[in-house]
């Protein structure tokens, strides 16, 4: 590991704030492209990304072929954990029915889909505008377009919830900083998000995974999401390591048809009805993370 300390990487150029956890300024190279903090140890690639690469990231490919294969017809796979969250979140905050509900990174609002029922109301916004359309017609849902950072609410939510997303994000401390400024006192903020502290992650160093930039530039693990949203207002009130289910046709593709959705064996065994069997995968390196706002 080479512990030189480069300049200050061009994610904080113009900013004194240091690092995005703990302020601190001593940095180290984790591995090739990324960055850790002496302080807190908080590991983050050293890039800045625009608006306007960010939107094209998350463009039509993103979720077509790139991250998420194909978002859509992973639809029943997605649908089921985010029915595990909600069910997590119902025995952390039995009262969900009194909460308006904002979701950060909606995608193509399975999860809203899903949580309209439990919620007093549910609404979302993403940086995708393709999958924020599929959102609003499909299923009606309140979901918009844009930045939640230029986002006005213009009202007070009682939970706000990002899936999978503060790993994208360029600057996540403006997220939760805003996201505890939009929630009520006693609102809750939930997250998921790769735990880099984790067993697996450790193991695998820099093959984890999870670790690819640029769609992920913030790799948290308990210890220093806990220290950053602590520092915007939050007490932590859950963190646990859910596994991941999938349908066997989504393990399938990743094992046998990535970048090839014309293969003619994936084709011919697309609507076999055993693709439809939920199998969940457990690394314990995702972490789900509640936090109230005090
Ligand atoms: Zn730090």
């Amino acid at each position: 590991m080479d512990h030189a300390a480069p300049a200050l990487p061009a994610a904080f150029e113009g900013a004194s704030v240091g690092c995005l956890v703990c302020g601190g300024s001593e940095l180290f190279t984790r591995w090739k492209g990324l960055l850790g903090c002496k302080t807190c140890g908080f590991v983050f690639a050293d890039l800045k990304l625009s608006g306007d690469e960010l939107a094209r990231i998350y463009g039509h490919d993103y979720f077509n072929g790139g991250e998420y294969f194909d978002y859509g017809a992973e639809e029943e796979s997605l649908r089921g954990n985010f029915r595990d969250r909600l069910r997590d979140l119902s025995r952390i905050s039995p009262d969900l029915s009194a909460r308006d509900l904002l979701e950060i990174g909606c995608a193509y609002g399975f999860f809203l889909d899903e949580a309209r029922h439990a919620f007093k109301s549910v609404a979302g916004i993403d940086i995708s505008k393709d999958a924020v359309r599929h959102a609003r017609e499909q299923f009606g849902l309140d979901a918009q377009h844009g930045d939640y950072l230029a986002l006005d609410v213009g009202r007070k939510f009682g939970t706000i919830a990002m899936w999978d997303t503060i790993e994208h994000l360029n600057r996540p401390d403006l997220f939760i900083e805003k996201a505890s400024a939009d929630l009520s006192p006693g609102g809750l903020l939930a997250v998921t998000t790769g735990d880099i502290g984790s067993l697996n992650a450790r193991l695998r160093g820099a093959k984890w995974r999870m670790i690819h930039p640029p769609t992920h530039l913030h790799y948290f693990s308990v210890d220093t999401i806990s220290r950053l949203l602590r520092r915007h207002g939050f007490e932590i009130v859950h963190v646990s390591h859910p596994g991941n289910a999938r349908n066997l046709r989504s393990i399938f593709y990743y094992l046998f048809a990535w970048g090839h959705k014309e293969s003619p064996i994936y084709k011919s065994l697309l609507h076999w009805r055993g693709f439809d069997l939920r199998i969940t995968v457990n690394l314990f390196d995702i972490m789900f993370v509640v936090a109230r706002r005090r």
